[in-house]
């Protein structure tokens, strides 16, 4: 059961209790810690009395049909919106539908939508390529824009202010809270793409309506399930969201969601961890020669880290790196391929490192991220530090032959 009130986020505990705590008690479940795979579609009732009370009452945690979540759902629900700080989630089939759910709850024909120019990648193409189609239009404003800049953005028609920080592939930090307090203002609503901070950064104390993870990362943890989430903080942006979810047929299935409860219990020891890595092998790359900048916020002189340092608790372990401007992408590639401990591939979050050469695939149409060199992604995993530097440090060999 989820009894919260709307704006009780204040939970008392702290990050580590709420992840092993959160989504346990008040389940029904007796006997075993953790709660089980409740899988099914029709709910039976024992008369028509009490099947007509459990449908009236479809916003509260209670069974009525399959897609309506079960105990497992809300399980995961309730201690994504623990660490969350919010008082209700809604979890959805990926990171992605994560984003699209909440664009389509509060946007409508005829409205218009602030987008960052650094956003997820997915979520520009819906934008472009399917809000536009419902007459919804979009304007990419530079992520690092400041309060008045915003709001000489604003239309009579701007329904929804969309952020994402860090951005996606060029870490901007955005002004969260001077950005909303516009955006309230203007009556928008604030959707945030919270990904990047998860806990360490704390949406609904900034400002944020609506908040979206991609559960994919760090929750799941160990790259082998799609989930996402969608947390808010009254109940009348959950009845929104809730709503718009179930129209859309949103559904996931109880077994990711086991998984994802089980990648939360253990979630909190290795972020803690890769953070420390990921800033000990930024730092170790700053000092390089060949790199130009290094863009993870958490590194004090990198671009964004005072407001990061301000609105922030931690960081998380990805981030970019910008090569000085005579290095080819050819050279860059090669020094992916020869990296040993860091897998090439998309998405991050999970226990094991990824190296991403992000030349030529970033879309910005605002003037944002502008670096000049070619960039790489990293995502530092919980292998030893001293082996990932080494293994970037024959990298860098690799690409200096090919200079
Ligand atoms: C990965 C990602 C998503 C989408 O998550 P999926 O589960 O892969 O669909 C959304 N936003 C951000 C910032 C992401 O990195």
């Amino acid at each position: 059961m989820n009894d919260k009130t709307d704006g009780a986020h204040e939970k008392g505990h702290g990050f580590f209790t709420r992840l092993s705590h959160g989504g346990r008690a008040g389940t029904n479940v007796r006997g075993f810690v953790n709660v089980p795979v409740h899988r099914g579609s029709t709910m039976l009732y024992a008369s028509m009395t009490e099947r007509t009370a459990a449908s009236l009452d479809r916003f509260e945690q209670k069974p009525h049909y399959g897609t309506g979540g079960s105990a497992t759902h809300w399980a995961l629900e309730n201690v994504v919106a623990e660490i969350e700080g919010g008082t209700r989630c809604q979890i959805v089939s990926t990171g992605l539908a994560a984003v699209t759910v909440p664009l389509l709850a509060y946007l409508k024909a005829g409205e218009h939508v602030l987008m960052p120019d650094s956003c997820y990648g997915p979520a520009r193409n819906f934008c472009d390529n399917f809000l536009n189609k419902m007459a919804i239009s979009t304007t990419y404003y530079d992520p690092t824009i400041d309060a008045a800049g915003v709001e000489a953005l604003f239309q009579a028609n701007t329904t929804v202010l969309y952020l994402e920080s860090p951005g996606s592939h060029t870490f901007e930090v955005q002004d969260v809270p001077a950005l909303s307090a516009v955006a309230r203002k203007r009556g928008a609503k604030v959707l945030l793409d919270n990904t990047w901070g998860i806990h360490y950064f704390q949406p609904f104390r900034h400002g944020v309506d609506v908040s979206i993870q991609a559960l994919t990362k760090y929750v799941v943890g160990h790259s082998d399930v799609l989930l996402g989430s969608i947390t808010v903080n009254t109940r009348e942006d959950w009845e929104r969201v809730r709503a718009t979810s179930g129209i859309l047929g949103q559904y996931a299935s109880p077994d990711d969601c086991w998984l994802a409860l089980r990648g939360a219990r253990t979630m909190g020891v290795r972020m803690e961890r890769q953070m420390k890595s990921a800033i000990d092998v930024a730092a170790w790359l700053s000092g390089r020669p060949e790199v130009k900048a290094v863009l993870h916020p958490a590194l004090p002189g990198a671009p964004g880290h005072d407001i990061w340092k301000r609105d922030f608790t931690g960081a998380c372990s990805l981030f970019g790196v910008v090569f000085r401007d005579d290095i080819a992408r050819e050279s860059v590639h090669a020094m992916a391929n020869a990296l040993q401990l860091f897998g090439k591939g998309a998405s991050w979050g999970g226990f094991e490192s990824l190296a991403l050469p992000t030349g030529g695939a970033i879309t910005r149409t605002a003037g944002s991220g502008a670096f000049g060199g070619e960039m790489m992604r990293l995502h530092v995993g919980l292998e030893d530090v001293e082996d990932l530097v080494a293994d970037l440090d024959q990298g860098l060999a690799v690409l200096n032959a090919r200079r």
